[in-house]
């Protein structure tokens, strides 16, 4: 066991339950199955394959909104899909995840000239990792993955600080 190399052989760990809920969120980041354009074939379902098989991480896709944790925003996002995206998040428990996944998520990429595109996803739900490319490696969804998980880790960091100061 790790706890054995970190703290010595029959050692107890204490930690807060607050933080193990955090470990156990962060560890198994559920995601919709969910794509728009382009970005979901190459990049996405390319990451969740047997090559860079994303399972390893914990990150597994799901068919509905109420079973997932985070939304990979994965393409163009029209005007007309804008709607479908928001009602989607909506449909999300909390706490909730956005990963602006390409050019076109994150800035509306090539086709930010035409007036029906939106130009980027932030301005229709909150995002909190951008990933850039067209269209992204499967290795910088991952990465951006890891990141994910570093942020939510650093959230709980901070909350139960102030919590502590609080108290
Ligand atoms: S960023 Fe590039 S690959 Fe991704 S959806 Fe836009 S055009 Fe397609």
């Amino acid at each position: 066991m790790a706890i054995d190399r970190i703290a010595g052989e029959h050692s107890l760990a204490f930690i807060r339950s607050e933080q193990l809920l955090d470990l156990a969120r962060r560890k198994s980041l559920w995601y919709m199955s969910f794509g728009i354009a382009c970005c979901a074939i190459e990049g996405l379902m390319h990451a969740s394959g047997p090559r860079f098989d994303f399972d390893r991480f914990g990150v597994f896709f799901r068919a509905s909104p109420r079973q997932t944790d985070v939304m990979i925003v994965a393409g163009t996002v029209n005007l007309k899909m804008a709607e479908v995206v928001k009602r989607l998040y909506d449909e999300m428990p909390e706490p909730k995840y956005v990963v602006a996944m390409g050019a076109c998520a994150c800035m509306g990429g090539p086709f930010r000239e035409y007036p029906n595109v939106v130009m980027g996803v932030d301005k229709i739900i909150p995002v909190d990792v951008y990933i850039p490319g067209c269209p992204p490696r499967p290795e910088s969804v991952q990465y951006g993955f890891l990141q994910l998980m570093e942020k939510i880790k650093l959230q709980t960091k901070e909350r139960l600080a102030a919590r502590s100061k609080n108290a």
